[in-house]
């Protein structure tokens, strides 16, 4: 669809019709204009005429609709690196955790390869009310050191004593809850325990996995969408502010490990639905496990990746997911993708 419409109403009766004698005894379904006799019915194709062109004129809302132009969709923007720090190949001050500012109100917190192969990505998103800690990492680290660093960078910009936190999971697995114990210790911080219960009992969800809900961090609304199968507890997050998909280790370049097989079809065909007709500017996971070449990984345990994938995927991305697994059919396979694998443990 366009953009408003500009062309003035035209007269209403150019825009009914009536069957004319040649036309009903020859079948034709050609139509002739004719002015309407009953002016009640003409005041009321009017009204209606008039509430669909206000409609028209209501102007795109970023999340609810695809760009009509290629302007940027009126999201806020940010900038992601060509390339992460390199854990390695000497491990010699490398930081636990390279910050990067993808915007002053986003930071992506990576994890060095050399603190843990894993190398997972944090994410910390502010609102006017409060952050956002999405994972705590894997192993041993000073992670809340880092988060500090952010936290305090953010409030003196913004002229700030404090923020209240919320530190939440992506999912379970320890890689991504190994800092949960530090976090919980900061003061003016709520930790989401990472099991279905909690995760339901703080952000509203009744009915899991089926009800997507809405948790705002102060003029910042994000989408709080359940996609178990890697992990019992996953979810997603859509922040409309960006419009970036948080996806964790549900999608992300590298192994996409499937446990519960049914539970990770119904929730990619439920991330499907939620981003039809939705801008996503980025579909951000937790983890780099492919190269740059195509169809190729690097093997479990790798800790110097040079030559590593990109973090960031897109909406085509989960679209291809989504048929790959249609294709299987209820039976999910190992399949490697260009640049992602199927991986049923
Ligand atoms: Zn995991
Ligand atoms: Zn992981």
């Amino acid at each position: 669809m366009g953009g408003p419409l500009l062309t003035p109403l035209r007269p209403v009766q150019q825009f009914l019709f009536r069957c004319t004698s040649e036309c009903r005894t020859s079948g034709d379904l050609r139509m002739q204009p004719t002015a309407m006799s009953n002016p009640r019915l003409s005041e009321r194709i009017a009204l209606i005429l008039m509430l669909f062109l206000l409609l028209l004129l209501v102007p795109p809302q970023p999340g609810s609709a695809q760009a009509p132009q290629p302007d940027g969709a009126g999201v806020r923007t940010g900038v992601l690196p060509g390339s992460w720090l390199l854990g390695g190949p000497k491990c010699v001050e490398v930081p636990q955790f390279q910050i990067h500012q993808y915007n002053e109100d986003l930071y992506i917190l990576r994890e060095s390869g050399c603190t843990n192969f894993e190398k997972p990505f944090l994410y910390l998103l502010f609102g006017k009310d409060k952050a956002l800690l999405l994972d705590t990492g894997a192993g041993k680290t000073e992670v809340i050191r880092y988060v500090r660093t952010v936290i305090d960078d953010w409030l003196r910009r913004n002229k700030r004593e404090s923020v209240p936190l919320v530190v939440a999971h992506t999912h379970a697995h320890r890689d991504h809850t190994s800092g949960d114990q530090q976090l919980e210790a900061l003061p003016g911080t709520t930790l989401v325990k990472p099991d279905v219960k909690a995760v339901q009992e703080f952000f509203g969800i009744s009915n899991w996995p089926d009800q997507i809900v809405q948790y705002d961090l102060g003029a910042r609304a994000l989408d709080v969408i359940p996609i178990p199968g890697h992990e019992k507890s996953s979810i997603a997050i859509y922040d409309r502010q960006t419009a970036i998909l948080f996806t964790g280790d549900t999608l992300y370049p590298g192994r996409l490990y499937v446990d519960d097989a049914a539970a990770f079809i119904g929730s990619i065909k439920r991330l499907v639905e939620f981003t039809r007709g939705k801008i996503v500017a980025h579909v951000l996971g937790a983890h780099i496990e492919n190269t740059r070449t195509p169809y190729l990984d690097y093997r479990i345990g790798t800790v110097y990746q040079p030559e590593e994938h990109a973090l960031e995927l897109n909406r085509g991305h989960l679209l291809e997911l989504d048929e790959a697994l249609r294709q299987m059919d209820g039976k999910v396979v190992r399949m490697a993708m260009r640049d992602f694998t199927v991986w049923p443990k």
